[in-house]
């Protein structure tokens, strides 16, 4: 067994930073990457042996927590069969069918491989529908490291400061136009301007990569309003959102209907897998059905499958508001905990995650996350950490629970919170 200090030391010599995603590097909350040997319900456990609980969950895809005995046994009983085929497996409908059941605007799903992929063929679908260019999207909102829309991205983008994206050609990103989130008259603004031109407003229905910000229904009602009056495609990236928030997603919990529709994580049980969905006519642009080409050797890969169909299938049965309520009540406890050593903490908490901001003033979009102390943010989470609580390693990302968090796991978090000094 060797320690996180030497794996690190080897990974660095290894992969560029050591991690093959950045804001695994912990960079941000002056922090070195633990190593992480296993996994089950709420725990981790890292190569040096330690018992962590875990609010990152991978990321999020990990609702029902880790090594799920339905999960793991749908997938090992794909695998026994072999890994993958490159041809229709019936895995694939059963994951189709529970997105498109669940979904109110999905009637038909393309399953990739990521969150980026779909993203991005999302984007090529809604361009070659309505024959426009233009892109809108809105800042610290991330979908993926798609060239086009890193312009202002949030997630590692944000935590590590990049600025702009070196690498990406003025050209990719002349037309993707921008605006500050929640706020329905920039977009008015730019359709008065651009309105014949823009294909699609895409945007996270509820912020996970400046942190958790929770958007005003009225932001999304309008813009489902104005993508209807203009023509333009609206695209929830329900990435994070999808099977989260509710089991219908952002658009069930809203009551706002996107023309399509980004998935990834949850759906993928732990393993990788992306959706583009959306209504029949606009999905069957994609090839062979229409032009619009969009493909995949691992795509629909039946271990995969498997994981997805066993994960929607158990949330199904899942009692989202009680774990709304006790996520709420736990970030509630949390920043009373740290408010009198820390100053004003604001709290987004939505569903099953929830983001602390360091600052007095209530954060709404990317330019009022951004005033978020990061530094006591750090301090917090190094000293979380030292207790065997694992946090996300970055203030511009969201802290999530699971169905395996027990009151127990939520109790000793706060405990541990109770020891910290900022
Ligand atoms: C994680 C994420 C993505 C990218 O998904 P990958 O699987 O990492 O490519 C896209 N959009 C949102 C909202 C995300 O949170």
């Amino acid at each position: 067994m060797s320690d996180s200090k030497e794996l690190n030391a080897r990974a660095r010599e290894l992969i560029p930073g050591g991690v093959n995603s950045p804001v695994r590097s912990c960079r941000s909350v002056g922090a070195e990457p633990l190593f992480i040997r296993q996994g089950y319900g709420s725990k981790i456990v890292t190569e040096e042996g330690r018992e962590m609980i875990d609010f990152v969950l991978s990321w999020g895809p990990l609702l029902l927590g880790h090594a799920h005995p339905e999960v793991l046994r749908a997938a090992r009983e794909a695998l026994d069969k072999g890994s993958s085929f490159g041809a229709p497996c019936t895995g694939e409908l059963d994951l189709a069918e529970l997105i498109i059941d669940a979904l109110p605007g999905v009637e038909m799903v393309r399953l990739v491989n990521s969150g980026t992929e779909a993203s991005m063929s999302a984007i090529r679908a809604a361009r070659a529908y309505t024959g426009r260019n233009k892109i809108l999207k809105f800042e610290g909102n991330y979908h993926g490291h798609v060239d086009s829309l890193l312009a202002r991205a949030g997630s590692g983008v944000a935590t590590l400061s990049i600025p702009g994206t070196p690498g990406v050609p003025e050209d990719t990103v002349k037309d993707t136009l921008i605006a500050p989130y929640n706020d329905p008259q920039a977009v008015r603004d730019i359709f008065a301007e651009h309105g014949g031109e823009i294909a699609a407003v895409i945007l996270e229905p509820v912020a996970g990569n400046m942190g958790t910000v929770v958007p005003d229904r009225e932001f999304l009602t309008e813009l489902r309003r104005i993508c209807s009056e203009q023509g333009s495609q609206l695209i929830f990236d329900e990435v994070i959102t999808g099977f989260r928030v509710a089991y219908s997603g952002a658009q069930g919990y809203f009551g706002v209907t996107p023309d399509l529709t980004c998935l990834g994580k949850i759906i993928g049980g732990g393993f990788p897998v992306g959706a583009i969905g959306g209504h029949r006519e606009v999905m069957e642009m994609f090839a062979p059905c229409g032009s619009v080409y969009q493909a995949g050797t691992l795509a629909g890969n039946p271990v995969a499958m498997a994981a997805g169909a066993a994960t929607l299938r158990t949330l199904a049965g899942m009692d989202y508001a009680d774990l709304e309520q006790r996520t709420r009540e736990f970030a509630t406890k949390l920043q009373q905990i740290l408010q009198p050593q820390a100053g004003p903490v604001q709290l987004n908490c939505i569903g099953s995650l929830f983001t602390l901001f360091f600052t007095p003033d209530p954060v709404t979009d990317f330019a009022s996350a951004q005033k978020t102390d990061t530094a006591l943010y750090g301090a917090f989470y190094r000293q979380m950490r030292e207790q065997n609580i694992y946090l996300s390693p970055a203030n511009f990302e969201c802290t999530f629970t699971s169905f395996a968090h027990t009151d127990e796991d939520l109790e000793t978090a706060l405990q541990a919170a109770r020891k910290v000094s900022l």
